[in-house]
């Protein structure tokens, strides 16, 4: 329910625009296909996925005698499903797993939604019965420890600071030893997002990494990269650039609600090859959902 409420503007301009294409054509033509081509890349499908959907999309209209538009509307959710989902089954789960101390790093650049996802994913894990404890590892950004220090409040998990300023390598390893005496099941890391200096910010990231896998055999167990849907391509060209210079395990990809052009997901998935395991839906708590493809696709013909 929440998915597909979240999803609404999406939707609204998705199958808009695609019932208007089904309506104007009698048949299955070649510019029939040139338009959907269109929306989809529009609704930032990304153009490599738009052409293996389109191609797909023909072999199966062939495959099948299809005349009508009006029935490649459900082929076009089918095959989105198939060509997303690859091998993989079921929502994307975080690795996360009882009887250790569970590190996940968040990275991405200022004002995608880190800290709220931080905080809604430790609401969400300390209803599942987990304890949780927040690392404030972007000491660069004023207000951003304060910012961790109000959702911890609101959620009620404590959160392990330095002054601001200070090395974020030294709150991670704080963060640990806390984590450990207090027999934590996961520790929640945020970082600093300033892009202005991309060489110091990604050395930054690295020495993070090096302490917790130094503290940590098989730390980070996550590390999830927050990409705001409303930037598009922008966040496109962030994902590489940050899974080149980090091994960035999942994408966390949050305002999904405030898009019409939430075909961002398939994009990602398909052409960077990271999977989409949270998406944010809403500024509130409980805006956070795990990411199920079928739900998605579904949810957006629904
Ligand atoms: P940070 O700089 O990356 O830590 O970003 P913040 O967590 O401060 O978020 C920036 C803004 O985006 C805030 O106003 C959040 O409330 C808002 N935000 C974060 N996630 C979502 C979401 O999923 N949906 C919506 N609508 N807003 C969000």
């Amino acid at each position: 329910q929440k998915f597909k409420e979240g999803l609404t503007k999406t939707r609204n301009s998705f199958s808009e625009r695609v019932n208007d294409i089904v309506a104007r054509y009698r048949k299955v033509d070649e510019e029939f296909f040139e338009e959907l081509e269109e929306v989809l890349i529009t609704a930032d499908v990304g153009v490599t996925t738009v052409m293996e959907l389109i191609d797909e999309l023909k072999m199966e209209v062939k495959r099948r005698n299809i005349q009508d538009p009006k029935e490649v509307r459900a082929v076009i959710s089918e095959k989105l499903v198939e060509i997303y989902q690859g091998d993989e089954e079921g929502p994307s789960n975080l690795n996360i797993e009882e009887g250790r101390l569970n590190v996940i790093l968040f990275v991405g650049v200022n004002g995608v939604g880190k800290t709220t996802t931080i905080g809604k994913l430790a609401h969400k894990l300390k209803t599942e019965g987990k304890s949780v404890l927040l690392a404030a590892g972007d000491t660069f950004r004023a207000g951003a420890i304060e910012q961790l220090e109000v959702w911890g409040e609101r959620v009620g998990v404590d959160v392990i600071k330095q002054s601001a300023g200070s090395d974020p390598a030294a709150v991670m390893y704080d963060a640990i030893q806390a984590a450990r005496a207090r027999n934590v099941d996961v520790l929640l890391c945020d970082t600093a997002g300033r892009l202005q200096n991309k060489v110091n910010l990604m050395k930054e990231l690295e020495k993070v990494k090096r302490v917790i896998e130094r503290e940590i055999p098989g730390a980070p167990h996550e590390v999830l990269l927050v990409l705001d849907a409303t930037t598009g391509q922008n966040a496109m060209s962030q994902a590489k650039q940050f899974s080149e210079a980090t091994n960035v395990t999942g994408i966390a990809l949050t305002k999904l609600d405030g898009t019409a052009k939430g075909g961002i997901v398939l994009a990602i998935r398909n052409e960077l090859n990271i999977p989409v395991k949270l998406v944010g839906l809403g500024e509130k708590m409980d805006d956070l959902q795990p990411f199920d493809t079928e739900q998605y696709v579904y949810g957006l013909f629904a």
